[in-house]
């Protein structure tokens, strides 16, 4: 079958690989319905040192089941499922508290010794622990935003949640991003009704207003912290859903937070050290965040999707298949597109 490997920074080729087969009692192995590219995978694609072996990449899928190891028991052969970015066991004690993301089972797709899903197929382990059936067809038209569930618009969530957005608490979103805007998609159905948008690609933040971000800031560092201080008396906001990982982005997280606040981060830190000094244990702030296990919230998200409630798979601005997944990495680092859908 064909994958996409990354050979190094910018060097992205689909190539043949093994098929994927069972290879333990409990795994499942799924064709690939979708796939896309994460703003995660721009890292290495930015940075990726010389490999000759290449290296699997793709961690968000949605597919059907072509197999299953004898011990398999909750999904079957011809189901649609969802592929949560980390596969998990589902019965340890961090799978039954809802970190999945720890399993002691647990592992992730791509890199040089396991499969990556920007592919035509893969091995799933774990797939009890892991896998979601979805009553969809394989070309119902929720597929992107059922796809979302994998990982961008679960991510948003979990930065929601756990910064403790409700209907009484006021956020700022940092990032117009597709983890961003999930974000604020996130936080407004969490009941949020102020929310602020911290970006300045307007085709982007459109999207977000439509997603429920009531106010857009396009200036950046201190004037930005300034400007949404200014919407908000003065103060900043309870919550702020930190959604690119990079240092100015932490920094500005500090600046609009309200006394009192919670700052969530999801984007993967691109930085060594958190600015959480004397000045701002004076401010009794909190800061929660980390990787989301998407797995745990698919229970009670699919429902909005499967209902049409949300549509967070409006986030994919573009469509390729496998020959087109170079085009779509480069498409994504110049900030062409937003994110990249893979139809393999
Ligand atoms: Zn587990």
């Amino acid at each position: 079958m064909r994958a996409a490997l990354m050979f190094e920074a910018g060097d992205v080729r689909i190539e043949e690989v093994p098929d994927p087969r069972i290879e333990q009692p409990t795994d499942a192995v799924v064709r690939i319905l979708r796939s896309c590219i994460c703003g995660s995978d721009l890292w290495p694609y930015g940075s990726l040192p010389h490999t000759d072996t290449g290296r699997r990449m793709g961690h968000e899928a949605l597919g059907v089941v072509e197999d299953i190891g004898s011990e398999v028991a909750t999904v079957r052969r011809g189901d649609v499922v969802i592929v949560p970015f980390v596969w998990s066991d589902g019965t340890c004690e961090f799978c039954r508290e809802g970190l999945q993301t720890s399993c002691r089972h647990g592992g992730s797709w791509g890199g040089t010794h396991f499969n990556g899903l920007q592919a035509e197929a893969a091995r799933v382990p774990q797939a009890d622990g892991t896998l979601v059936s979805v009553p969809v067809a394989e070309d119902s038209a929720l597929l992107p935003s059922l796809l979302s569930l994998s990982d961008v618009f679960s991510t948003g969530h979990h930065c929601a949640v756990t910064a403790g957005v409700g209907p009484a608490t006021t956020v700022t979103v940092i990032g117009d991003g597709a983890v961003g805007l999930s974000a604020v998609l996130a936080a407004k159905r969490l009941g949020a009704e102020r929310i602020i948008l911290m970006g300045r690609h307007t085709a982007r933040t459109d999207l977000g207003v439509e997603f429920g971000a009531t106010d857009v800031v396009a200036e950046r560092g201190e004037e930005g912290v300034a400007k949404v201080r200014e919407l908000t008396g003065g103060d900043g906001t309870h919550t702020v859903l930190e959604c690119v990982g990079l240092e100015n982005a932490i920094e500005t997280a500090f600046g609009v937070v309200r006394d009192g606040g919670t700052v969530s981060r999801v984007g993967a830190p691109q930085y060594a050290v958190v600015p959480m000094d004397f000045r701002v244990f004076l401010r009794n702030i909190t800061l929660t965040g980390g990787v989301a296990p998407a797995r745990a919230y698919l229970p009670e998200l699919l429902p909005d999707i499967l209902e049409g409630r949300i549509e967070p798979g409006r986030v994919f601005d573009r469509t390729v298949d496998l020959v087109g997944v170079p085009a779509g990495y480069r498409a994504m680092a110049d900030r062409d597109a937003l994110k990249v859908l893979i139809r393999p």
